[in-house]
């Protein structure tokens, strides 16, 4: 939207929320930032910053109060392959509460547009048993097997955004987040995801050296930078579009073929060590923008190795400043 808006982000004090306040506000709009946690890396642009735990339905009436016209509803409890395995009950709940309880705050605010931040999880599994995947898309998730925990709950919460359509007119947008990266973003403590990792076992890792890959390296990913998914969130929000749509790129790579990249903008060459107990997710994932071309005109476009050469010197910095780049990362016994 061209005028200046009231715009209420939740998850503002994560990845993309973060980023998509500093956007906004460069914009002109009013931002209210609302998270459990403050942004780890640099303060936020908000114009208000509250703490609130959203899972709870008297935080969500607070947040959405005060004529906000838009919501951007990022706040979700999720990390990468690792943890997405490891709680599917936390996960489950804590978001069927967060993404129920702020669609109906919302709403009964009177708030214009709900824009939801769905994910490729959503996808149906059997339909990502093959490396050289066929790009996935928006019909794709149904008939419904999708991961679990996370999968099924983002699930559930896109097909409330679309009943809350039908039976109350209430605008809602649906967007399939696939794997987003950049800097300030969670690069350790069990959260972070792929590129975010592996650039930080290329940082510690020396030259010549080893570095630790989960699985043989051949499953495949498509990743997106994040100023690419602020630009599509932000024309999704002002599209009439009200079903999912992808947001993502369609430059599939192999996770060894990430390793290679990350390795080259650091300038060190290291040999992989395959991990096969470490976890894996689908075999491969890959995004089908045809809908997203015809609905919006447009589509992300930062190559993979321009968004590395941008992220990799971010994660080193952070563990120098850290003064934990000496330790190497470790490679475990297979
Ligand atoms: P993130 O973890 O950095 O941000 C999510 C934020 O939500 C965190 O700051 C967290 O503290 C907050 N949060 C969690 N529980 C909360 C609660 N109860 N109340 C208030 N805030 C709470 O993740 P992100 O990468 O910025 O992801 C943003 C959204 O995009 C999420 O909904 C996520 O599921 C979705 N998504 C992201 C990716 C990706 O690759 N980053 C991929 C698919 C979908």
């Amino acid at each position: 939207m061209k005028q200046a808006t009231r715009i209420l982000v939740t998850g503002a004090g994560g990845f993309i929320g973060h980023h998509l306040v500093n956007r906004l506000k460069a914009e002109g709009h009013w931002v209210r930032g609302v998270d459990v946690k403050y942004s780890e890396y640099q303060a936020s642009a908000a114009d208000e910053f509250e703490i609130r735990d959203l899972r709870k339905w008297d935080e969500c009436l607070m947040a959405t109060r005060g004529s906000i016209d838009e919501v951007y509803n990022l706040a979700a409890d999720m990390g990468g392959i690792g943890y997405i395995t490891a709680f599917h009950a936390d996960i489950a709940r804590n978001n069927t509460l967060i993404n129920t309880h702020m669609l109906e705050a919302a709403r009964q605010h009177h708030v214009q547009r709900f824009l939801f931040s769905s994910s490729a999880c959503v996808y149906a599994q059997s339909k990502q048993k093959a490396a050289d995947v066929a790009p996935l898309k928006e019909q794709d998730a149904f008939p419904a097997e999708p991961e679990p925990g996370y999968g099924w709950e983002k699930l559930y919460a896109e097909e409330l955004c679309r009943y809350y359509w039908q039976d109350y007119k209430f605008e809602t947008r649906i967007v399939r987040f696939h794997n987003v990266y950049g800097p300030l973003g969670t690069y350790d403590g069990g959260k972070e995801k792929a590129p975010a990792a592996i650039c930080r076992k290329v940082v510690r890792a020396a030259d010549g050296g080893e570095i630790e890959v989960w699985g043989d390296g051949q499953q495949t990913r498509s990743f997106m930078y994040v100023d690419d998914c602020v630009e599509g969130l932000i024309r999704i929000m002002a599209s009439d579009h009200r079903d999912a749509l992808n947001l993502g790129t369609e430059e599939l790579v192999t996770i060894d073929q990430l390793v290679d990249l990350v390795s080259e903008v650091a300038g060190k060459r290291l040999t992989k060590q395959h991990n096969l107990k470490g976890p894996q997710g689908v075999r491969g994932r890959n995004s089908d923008n045809s809908l997203l071309r015809r609905v919006l005109g447009w589509e992300p476009s930062i190559l993979l190795r321009q968004g590395l050469a941008l992220t990799y010197p971010w994660i080193q910095q952070e563990l120098q400043a850290a003064n934990r780049i000496k330790v190497m990362e470790q490679v475990p016994a297979a």
